[in-house]
């Protein structure tokens, strides 16, 4: 990539967790050889750790104290407030950088295409989620937790239970968390009693992570219901993948025993109910979501291993006024970015971007996270991901050094990898992408900007004993950021 001691200039695209943890791996290069720049569309950064982390999990949180240290090196800047592909294309970012790394996560729900996916009542997970976290895109969401007293909540991952619990959590405990303010207020006066968690396979391939699923036992006012024959039913078709994994064994284990726990009486209840998977939303009779019809499973052999949901003829209706699906996320493409369709991601080798069509490798682009493997795993996942591909660009750069004599290749190198791999920018000069991006966005937010909020929110929670109050108003964010 560069043919001398000057420094190797990277450009990561998003602040979440996989481009902090790519930045890290960068900026702990013994040799000290690389500068990162981090461009986020909006004007706070952390990605998921602030927009999706339920809000009673501070601890969870707490990682971004790593990614702060990465953002205060000295070959770290942040440039908040930017939108790739409008405020500067892929085109201006290969002509300023040796790199990009696309760091964009998978910010779409995934629709579940059946009728009445659309009626007023129904949700994606992702927008209930972004809207009790204060994220800008959702502080208009029109959410009625008045009108309905039951809610089903579709799929059985830990986001589903996400929803499912923000949902009876009890004031006093939403009280001294982050939760944005007006969801504060909306959740408080909830009437929603009752909220039915659907699985369309088993209980032993269930999603569930063990301590979210424990967690569920441990709330202020709401009983977990789980019926014993249906749980035992959904039980009977031996599954050698779910039995050879801990989780799943464990996940088991704790559904039968709150199958056999007598329901303490609460004022609110989570329904956890299996084998089950909707196929229409039905209208009340003011158009709005009166119920949902679900047809009822058996568990078959999928065909590339493991246990699939196959439909009976038996059908099911919940009356509910209030429905989130939380069947996963979906990446979405960037503007002139390879991206696979199928898989929703950018195409890849292991980091590496390729042209979807041939295959070949895109010299000086690569990719980290749920934008690179898909929505799955923790945020600790991120940090062996961003590594895989952190490697991948060392190996590049070391193959390039090579073919212009520098040190040996990398094993998988030699000098057509290498051709493959070099990028060489035209004006990789720092100081000219950040004036081409002042140009483009005025209200460019830099690391001390978001510095400058991040006090603002904290010293407005510390009064209430909240860790924060978010603001969620892209004018308020930029009008604090500019106080700095
Ligand atoms: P997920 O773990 O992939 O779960 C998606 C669920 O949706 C699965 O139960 C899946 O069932 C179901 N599903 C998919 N398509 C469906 C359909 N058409 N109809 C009915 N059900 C369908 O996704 P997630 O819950 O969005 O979570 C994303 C990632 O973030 C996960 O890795 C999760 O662990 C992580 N996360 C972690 C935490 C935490 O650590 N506290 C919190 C939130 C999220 P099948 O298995 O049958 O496909």
């Amino acid at each position: 990539m560069t043919d001398d001691e000057s420094p190797i200039r990277i450009a990561v695209i998003g602040s979440g967790p996989a481009g902090f943890y790519a930045a890290g791996h960068l900026l702990k290069d013994a040799a000290g050889r690389f500068e990162v720049d981090m461009l986020e569309r909006l004007p706070t950064p952390w990605g998921l750790v602030r927009s999706g982390v339920a809000p009673d999990h501070p601890k969870i949180k707490s990682v971004t104290r790593i990614y702060e240290k990465t953002a205060t090196h000295p070959r770290f800047r942040y440039f908040g407030n930017v939108t790739f592909g409008e405020h500067v294309s892929r085109e201006d970012l290969l002509e300023r950088y040796h790199a990009i790394v696309y760091a964009t996560g998978s910010p779409a729900d995934r629709p579940l295409g059946i009728p009445g996916e659309d009626l007023p009542g129904s949700h994606a997970a992702t927008e209930f989620v972004g809207w009790y976290n204060g994220h800008p895109d959702h502080t208009d969401l029109e959410l009625d937790l008045l009108s309905a007293r039951r809610a089903v909540v579709i799929g059985n991952g830990n986001v589903a239970l996400d929803v499912a619990r923000m949902l009876v959590l009890d004031p006093s405990e939403l009280a001294p968390t982050d939760t944005a303010d007006h969801a504060l207020e909306v959740l408080a006066a909830s009437r929603v009693d009752e909220v039915v968690v659907v699985g369309r396979r088993g209980p032993a391939q269930a999603a569930f992570t063990n301590p979210e699923l424990l967690e569920l036992g441990e709330l202020a006012d709401a009983d977990v219901i789980v019926d014993a024959d249906e749980l035992e039913r959904a039980l009977t078709v031996a599954d050698p993948d779910a039995e050879a994994d801990v989780t799943a064994r464990r996940n088991v284990e704790i559904l039968r025993g709150y199958a056999a726990k007598e329901p303490s009486g609460a004022r609110k209840r989570i329904v956890l109910r299996f084998l089950l998977s909707p196929v229409a939303f039905l209208p009340d009779e003011h158009g709005r979501l009166g119920a949902v019809e679900l047809v009822r499973n058996e568990l078959v052999p999928g065909p590339s291993g493991g246990l699939r949901a196959q439909a009976t003829d038996e059908r099911e209706t919940i009356t509910a006024g209030l429905a989130f699906r939380a069947i996963g996320y979906r990446g979405i493409p960037l503007p002139d970015v390879p991206f696979d369709e199928r898989g929703a991601v950018i195409s890849n080798e292991g980091g590496r971007v390729t042209d979807p069509d041939t295959g070949a490798r895109l010299a000086g682009e690569y990719v980290v996270g749920w934008i690179k493997r898909g929505p799955s795993g923790v945020i600790g996942t991120n940090k062996k991901d961003a590594q895989e591909t952190v490697n991948a660009m060392l190996a590049d750069l070391s193959s390039h050094a090579a073919s212009n004599g520098g040190p040996p290749a990398h094993a998988d190198g030699g000098p057509s990898a290498a051709k493959a791999a070099a990028h060489v920018p035209g004006d990789p000069d720092p100081a000219s992408v950040e004036q081409l991006l002042r140009a483009r966005q005025p209200d460019l937010v830099t690391y001390s900007g978001w510095e400058a909020i991040d006090r603002h929110e904290r010293s407005l929670g510390e009064s209430a004993g909240r860790p924060r109050v978010k603001l969620t108003r892209i004018d308020e964010l930029l009008r604090v950021a500019a106080d700095e």
